[in-house]
């Protein structure tokens, strides 16, 4: 059986009966994103709610006041999914999702001119389609050369001026006619009543979806671009009509952030991040550089104190682990209790911690260090080197080191 939505895609209202109201806890699919769902399946003697199906995603509307959220095919039956359940008998009307469906019908009519022209004047045959929440593709055997890309591009625009006409065609199982057309994104439940979508002069296709009338409709198609597909097959993406429009505009305000940003214009946006790029790495090495020299002068500096110390604590927000380690080398053979602490970047209150030196105070400090600053890691030949959790506690760290040397005076 066809359903209304199939004879006529434009139907936005729609009146019916409840023939089944049963409660189901089957998953909402949505543009491939599962959620969990508690509610009812609801069975019409009609509608013109879409099934997701052949490609495209399930209609959404309501029934009566009642929300609709998922539209699934089951044999013959449309279940849709409500919150709450309908008695059996209600007269029902349907209202659809307009926007929703109209966007569908674009990507998908899209799709069917857009694979016709790949195999037809190409020779690349579709092997399915996906239709995204923003972008959709179409999945090929091989890759696609941009002259192809273009030519493609140009091809399916051209017919869209020429505002072709769309029919919906049914068609008796082993009906001689069906000879000439496609069978690819049929499901096997939509085999009973054959429908054919055709672009007149340019394709028949089997297809169980709702399509535009006109390929006017579609106003454009882009290709924007492959990426690599499963099992070595090449995903073509393409937007199609309102779907054009949205995404230039999204891409105008990031221009425009841009441009503030970088107070020139957009054609010279590239070249400016490039220059910033290059001078942020120029200044991190200096950076590095004066971080070094910075370590090893302190080190120079504990070391010419006189008497020598039994401890140095050290906690420096920036210290790179270049830092750490030119600090520890610079105090090499000092017989020092040594505490390193330092910030992550990005993390504020967690960095890394180092705890170095005679063993004595290393057992007796590490353990109440590391618990205090919430460290990860361990003692390894006489050295802790790991992340700190929690370094809000450093000047009770800073405190308890003081306290114990002093104790030891
Ligand atoms: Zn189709």
């Amino acid at each position: 059986m066809a359903f209304k939505c199939q004879e006529d895609s434009y139907l936005t209202e729609y009146t019916s009966i409840v023939l089944k109201c049963e409660p189901t806890t089957e998953l909402i699919v949505d543009y491939g994103k599962i959620s969990n769902f508690e509610g009812y399946k609801v069975t019409l003697e009609n509608t013109i709610l879409f099934p997701a199906g052949g490609g495209q995603p399930h209609d959404v509307g309501w029934l009566n006041e009642t929300e609709v959220l998922q539209v699934l095919r089951k044999g013959e039956e449309a279940l849709h999914f409500v919150k709450e359940p309908l008695a059996e008998g209600t007269i029902v009307h349907q209202r659809l999702d307009w926007d929703r469906r109209f966007d569908h019908m674009q990507q998908h009519s899209g799709q069917h001119l857009l694979s016709a022209i790949l195999e037809k004047e190409h020779n690349m045959p579709t092997t399915s389609w996906w239709l995204g929440v923003d972008e959709s593709y179409i999945e090929l055997d091989s890759k696609v050369s941009d002259d192809v890309i273009e030519a493609t591009e140009s091809r399916c625009n051209e017919l869209i001026r020429e505002a072709v006409p769309v029919d919906v065609k049914f068609f008796k199982a082993r009906d001689p006619a069906l000879h000439q057309a496609h069978t690819r994104g049929l499901p096997e439940d939509c085999t009973d009543t054959i429908r054919i979508i055709s672009i007149r002069k340019v394709d028949d296709n089997m297809c169980c979806g709702t399509h535009v009338s006109n390929l006017s409709e579609l106003q454009m198609i882009k290709l924007i671009g492959t990426e690599p597909g499963k099992k070595g097959k090449t995903n073509l993406k393409f937007l199609v009509g309102n779907r054009v429009t949205r995404t230039f505009q999204k891409m105008l305000h990031r221009e425009r952030a841009l441009t503030a940003l970088l107070k020139n214009e957009p054609t010279r946006h590239e070249e400016l991040v490039c220059k910033l790029q290059r001078n942020l790495k120029i200044t991190n090495k200096c950076l590095q550089n004066v971080l070094i020299e910075l370590a090893q002068y302190e080190a120079d500096k504990i070391r010419s104190i006189v008497p020598s110390p039994k401890y140095v604590v050290m906690f420096k927000k920036e210290a790179t682990p270049e830092f750490n380690r030119a600090v520890l080398k610079g105090l090499e053979g000092q017989n020092l209790f040594i505490f390193l602490a330092s910030e992550e970047p990005d993390r504020p209150n967690e960095g890394q911690i180092i705890i170095q030196g005679p063993v004595e105070h290393c057992e007796a400090l590490g353990n109440k260090i590391t618990e205090l600053l919430k460290g990860k890691g361990a003692f390894k030949h006489g050295k802790f080197q790991g992340k700190a959790g929690d370094l809000t506690a450093i000047n009770k760290c800073k405190r308890l080191i003081e306290d114990y040397f002093n104790n030891l005076k």
